[in-house]
């Protein structure tokens, strides 16, 4: 394979830039542009070990750095590697690889040295899509679910999941092998349950999708209600700070405001809206109207701040446009300081009768926990959370659910006594899918979408 060479760090000015060549020639080539203190040839140096020396272009130092050497395959590409750390100057980083190239290198595309550790069996597909993830993490969580990913924590319930696929496969086709004989081998009662073993697996993965998808990607929350209700009161409350404009007067809220708030891990992003009112004179609140409605399409939560101060009439006519949808929805019942106790109970009853929903009675002004709103946020983003291998892939889910869909199958097919070979048949479909998440069954076009998002140098 040819010898590429990337920056490794971010490109800009930096203490230190790190350039990393890999291949058959990287050797050979670092010797030619590098020159140890102690005069020893990099070919010669142990690996593993930083020396020290100089880069020379043409005579001329153009840095001094410290190199490591990687020999194949103990390195993270599985080639020879070798690692310049110089200055971090973007022009001694130009002027390194252009040197580079000169001596034989080729510039590495977007995720090529991680897709070479793939190739050389290094890393599986699910753990190289981990190192990308890991590099994009930005909260804990995100960090935790990256980490877990790339260490194999997925791919080795991916092993078990197949092997008992394969034991299943093989207990069937024993039966088939001999059908001419007319027997019947392996008890199906028990194929049976070995087979909606391997489906409760699957389907719990299936599940945490859910949970893994909102901590990579965020829970896009609406908060919507009538103009005046106190949505912006409660956005700033929840994100504790003034973000959106605060009025007495109703209609504001013109455009939506957006800005994420972190919950157990997962970033919530959330979306003031214009006040929802059935009629509007005013152009301007017109739209803002329409888009609070684009929002609430594309939310995941509603968060419904009713108005207790308003009539229950109203509220009641505009709860027919929230309960249809079907995302999960919470209704706060906001400014209960300024209502007794009855109008509380009046519209919870009201608005409770069609909807198994949290109703939470809200003060945005008075002082009270905000404790019961998180846990019904967190509740109504992923409900019941508690698998412990968690995937946020949508390439993964994807494969699962297919792989899931055949075995179900197999599940069926069983009880109705499918003759073998049909069983069978949708026993490789279903581990066809689990080996492409591995990347053991894999086409260029993935690996192409998969790398491709990655950066260069990586
Ligand atoms: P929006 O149009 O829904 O965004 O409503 P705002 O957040 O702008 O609030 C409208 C008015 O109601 C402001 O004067 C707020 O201070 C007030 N308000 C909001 N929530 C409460 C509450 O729980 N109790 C009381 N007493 N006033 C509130």
């Amino acid at each position: 394979m040819e010898t590429i060479c990337a920056l490794s760090t971010a490109p800009g000015q930096g203490a230190i830039a790190v350039i990393r060549l890999s291949g058959s020639r990287s050797v050979e080539i670092g010797d030619s542009v590098f020159f140890t203190s102690s005069g020893k040839r990099l070919a010669t140096c142990l690996p593993n070990r930083a020396v020290y020396g100089e880069i020379r272009s043409g005579g001329e130092v153009l840095d001094e750095a410290l190199v490591t050497v990687f020999r194949s395959p103990h390195s993270f590409t599985g080639e020879d590697t070798v690692e310049f750390s110089c200055h971090g100057s973007p022009y001694i980083v130009q002027e390194f690889l252009q040197l580079l190239i000169r001596q034989g290198a080729r510039s590495a595309l977007p995720g090529e040295f991680t897709q070479r550790a793939f190739l050389h069996g290094k890393i599986d597909l699910s753990r190289a899509e981990g190192i990308a993830d890991l590099i994009a993490s930005g909260t804990a969580a995100q960090h935790r679910l990256a980490m877990h990913q790339m260490r194999g924590g997925f791919s080795q319930e991916l092993g078990v999941l197949r092997r008992a696929l394969v034991e299943l496969t093989s207990l069937v086709e024993l039966e088939l092998d001999f059908s001419e004989e007319d027997v019947t081998f392996a008890d199906r009662q028990r194929l049976r349950a070995l087979s909606l073993e391997i489906e409760t697996r699957l389907r719990r993965l299936t599940e945490s999708f859910a949970v893994g998808n909102a901590i990579k990607n965020g829970v896009p929350v609406a908060i919507v209600g009538t103009p005046n209700a106190g949505k912006s009161t409660l956005l700033n409350l929840l994100l504790g700070e003034d973000r959106a404009i605060v009025s007495p007067h109703p209609g504001t809220t013109r455009d939506t405001v957006e800005d994420t708030l972190v919950l157990s891990g997962i970033p919530f992003r959330l979306i003031d809206t214009a006040g929802i009112r059935e009629h509007t004179a005013d152009e301007v609140e017109a739209v803002g109207i329409s888009r609070t409605f684009l929002a609430i399409e594309q939310a995941a939560v509603i968060l419904w701040v009713v108005d207790l101060t308003a009539p229950i009439e109203e509220t009641v006519a505009l709860s027919g446009r929230l309960l249809s949808g079907s995302c999960s929805l919470i209704i706060l019942l906001n400014k209960r300081d300024l209502v007794p106790h009855s109008v509380v109970e009046a519209t919870s009853a009201a608005l409770g009768a069609t909807a198994p929903f949290p109703l939470l009675p809200f003060s945005a002004v008075a002082s009270g926990s905000l404790a019961p709103l998180h846990a019904a946020l967190v509740e109504a983003a992923v409900p019941g959370h508690s698998a412990d291998v968690v995937i946020s892939n949508v390439r993964h889910y994807e494969a699962l659910v297919l792989s899931r869909a055949a075995l179900c199958r197999v599940v069926v097919g069983l009880a109705d006594g499918l003759p073998a070979d049909m069983v069978t048949q949708d026993l490789r479909e279903s581990l066809h899918y689990l080996g492409l998440i591995t990347g053991e069954i894999t086409t260029d076009e993935i690996l192409q979408t998969i790398f491709s998002r990655f950066c260069v140098g990586k």
